[in-house]
């Protein structure tokens, strides 16, 4: 009997499954979306023949009928050894990883408010696993434990005490799995020890942020006290004069509404008005479409100024690293970025770039470029077992 580790990623509207071998390979995949909907669908490891769901399946349903899929086909052969969940916000209390008790759900719990379309979901996942293999470890793995080390003068956002003090408002910062993965795999390729390795970190996928990493230590990141602040995204802003609110209350637009325009319709869809797929944007502008491009400008713009400004937060750099499914495919992201970074000697090396790195260990800088710039595929998954594993005793 195959013995497995099962990572479990709740979303607001999808949850992914992933199984792993003991050994941490990757064995099978599914992922059922458009859940509380009518339309919910679920496929395994990306099969375009869908797996029925019942109508309007919520997230237990989902996972339930997944489980029962991979355990008719047999990839799943009794209980897996240990379960581990992304969790997108574990506020102050979580510094790492954690066995799942009563104390942690209720921790998880009490941070909610912070993620409201994300912990409540990540907790109906921890339940229904639960409840499906009761005595099996379970680990939560939290988007905002890497950016715990951040200093206070980078954590701290210049507001009156009484807004940290007494609500918990600083900046948390997310994709922290990610980051971790990146500065581990940087240290990897470059030989070095991970607490000797120091990165600029970009994960640009629909959610976009950028880390500083020192001697494999987050130590700025882009993202605050939610996960709207910082660099262009899909459908998010990210920096905005926080004045607007006050401004289109004015103009008779309520907060909820400023709320809903700045997470689902800014970012790359609202400055296109077409899409926010940045494949898509290139083959727009490449055509002549000017939204497009502009879209496409103003992401690069504040993505090198980003770059530029966590420099500060460094005493030396080993690389900046592009991941995620812009940061890693996208050549032309790449270069129209580091072309504002002449003055920190910054240089693409044009073929590597078009090779997004795979010919060259990584690599898409010019020799001459002061720093490496490297892309490296992301594989959040992963890490999310081995601290199962870990945690687990396994
Ligand atoms: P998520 O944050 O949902 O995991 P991904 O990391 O998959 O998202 O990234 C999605 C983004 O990656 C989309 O904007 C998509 O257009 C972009 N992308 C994927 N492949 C390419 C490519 N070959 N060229 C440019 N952009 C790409």
């Amino acid at each position: 009997m195959e013995e497995t580790i099962l990572v479990v990623n709740s979303g607001s509207s999808s949850v992914k499954l992933a199984l792993f071998d003991k050994h941490h390979r990757k064995k099978a995949s599914a992922l059922a979306e458009k859940l509380n909907r009518k339309d919910a669908i679920a496929h395994i490891d990306g099969n375009s023949e869908p797996i029925e769901l019942p109508e309007g399946a919520n997230h237990q349903q989902a996972l339930q009928v997944l489980i029962e899929t991979f355990t008719q086909q047999k990839r799943l052969q009794g209980p897996p050894l240990a379960i581990g969940h992304r969790v997108v916000h574990g506020g102050e209390t979580f510094r790492e990883a954690a066995l799942i008790d009563t104390d942690t759900i209720a921790a998880i719990e009490k941070v909610s408010d912070l993620a409201p379309l994300h912990n409540p979901v990540n907790l109906v996942g921890i339940a229904a696993m639960q409840a499906l293999f009761p005595s099996v470890p379970q680990v939560a793995v939290f988007d905002t434990a890497f950016h715990q080390t951040l200093p206070e003068k980078a954590y701290r956002y210049a507001l009156p005490k009484r807004c940290y003090e007494n609500w918990g408002v600083r900046r948390y910062g997310f994709h922290g799995t990610s980051h971790y993965f990146m500065v581990q795999e940087a240290a990897r390729l470059f030989g070095k020890a991970v607490e000797k390795t120091s990165i600029i970190s970009a994960h640009l996928g629909n959610g976009c942020s950028i880390t500083a990493i020192q001697d494999g230590k987050s130590v700025d990141t882009s993202m605050g006290l939610t996960p709207l602040e910082g660099l262009v995204m899909g459908t998010r802003s990210g920096d905005v004069d926080p004045g607007l609110f006050d401004y289109l209350s004015g103009q008779g637009v309520c907060a909820s509404d400023v709320h809903a325009m700045l997470n689902n319709e800014s970012g790359l869809l609202g400055l296109s008005g077409h899409t926010n797929d940045m494949r898509t944007l290139c083959e727009l502008a490449e055509q002549g479409d000017k939204p497009s491009r502009l879209a496409i400008d103003v992401f690069c713009f504040r993505l090198a100024r980003y770059i530029g400004a966590m420099t500060a937060s460094l005493t030396h750099l080993d690389a900046v690293v592009f991941t995620g499914g812009i940061g890693e495919n996208s050549a032309e992201v790449r270069r129209e970025t580091i072309k504002h970074l002449s003055l920190l000697g910054l240089t693409i090396d044009p073929e590597l770039n078009q090779q997004h790195g795979k010919q060259s260990g990584n690599r898409v800088s010019h020799a001459d470029s002061r720093f490496p710039i490297l892309t490296i595929p992301t594989n959040e998954e992963l890490v999310i077992a081995q601290e199962a594993s870990r945690l687990a005793s396994l």
